[in-house]
């Protein structure tokens, strides 16, 4: 069982969000700022994403009629505003995804300026502002919560403490969380990336993308939600890609699951909250305002 769980539209049985977070090369040149520009491969690793995979994963989207959400810093909307523009024409969403996908921790006292400065290049090349946020390496802090309430925005997808979505209580008002968890990242399974300290054994695409599946099974038997973390640069290539394509083909014919944007679970939520047929469960924050392991 799961605790809470939501009733979706149309009697459908699981909700299925497949989140692409396109950091492109912007991985290399905040790990790497004193050198990155001499970096070649790994800059050609991160290019993948908005020039080859996106492309793909867009004409998948559009022969199966999804709309989905992509998580994109600001630095890469300014960097590949053609890749923008496809994914938008489309419908699909993007979030808000940093600025050049620093760590909101490292940053810690300081995220004003980069978050602000990638909601400009939203604003500027996507013509709105986001209405979701994604921490890079999931590190989102009290600092960016208020951020996010203050530039009105409307939910986080960077924490695990539920399986479903559920409610953020912050001091300075409420957001709704769209849980993420490692079992349903493709780093794990795929990313092999010296520089920036992961040295993962590649699984074969069929071995990495079984333990997706199982967790997908589990939510589809609870009622729940599943959704994937993927990076286009990873699973948007050509082998692995292939088989999320069949698996959404084997879905879409077999099962009762609602394929939607993380902004269309946020639309569904409010409804059902203003009808009062459904509320979240509420997760008050900050969990500790000072370091439990210091205090006397
Ligand atoms: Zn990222």
């Amino acid at each position: 069982m799961i605790r809470n769980p939501i009733p979706w539209p149309n009697k459908a049985r699981c909700a299925v969000a497949i989140t692409f977070d396109m950091d492109a090369d912007s991985l290399i040149h905040i790990a790497r700022p004193e050198d990155s520009h001499r970096r070649l491969y790994p800059t050609s690793m991160g290019r993948y994403g908005p020039n080859v995979a996106v492309p793909r994963i867009l004409e998948t989207y559009r022969r199966f009629g999804l709309k989905q959400s992509f998580f994109i810093p600001g630095w890469c909307i300014e960097t590949y505003p053609d890749t923008v523009e496809a994914i938008l024409k489309d419908g699909h969403e993007i979030g808000h995804h940093g600025w050049i996908h620093e760590d909101p921790i490292a940053t810690y006292g300081n995220q004003r300026e980069p978050f602000e400065r990638a909601l400009d290049a939203h604003r500027r090349i996507c013509g709105k502002v986001p209405r979701g946020y994604r921490a890079p390496v999931y590190n989102i802090t009290d600092e960016v919560v208020d951020l996010m309430l203050e530039h009105g925005m409307t939910y986080d997808s960077s924490l695990m403490g539920d399986d479903i979505p559920h409610s953020l209580q912050a001091p300075k008002g409420r957001l709704y969380e769209m849980p993420v968890h490692w079992g349903t990242d493709d780093w794990p399974p795929f990313a092999h990336y010296d520089e920036i300290g992961y040295l993962m054994p590649v699984k074969s695409p069929s071995e990495g993308l079984a333990a997706f599946w199982e967790e997908f099974e589990s939510q589809y038997e609870a009622g729940g939600f599943f959704m994937l973390i993927l990076h286009p640069f990873l699973t948007g290539r050509l082998a692995r890609w292939r088989q999320v394509e069949k698996w959404i083909e084997g879905v879409l014919k077999t099962r009762k699951v609602w394929f939607t944007t993380l902004g269309g679970i946020a639309d569904h939520m409010t409804a059902l909250e203003n009808a009062g047929t459904w509320s979240p469960s509420v997760e008050p924050l900050p969990y500790f305002t000072t370091p439990p392991a210091q205090q006397g």
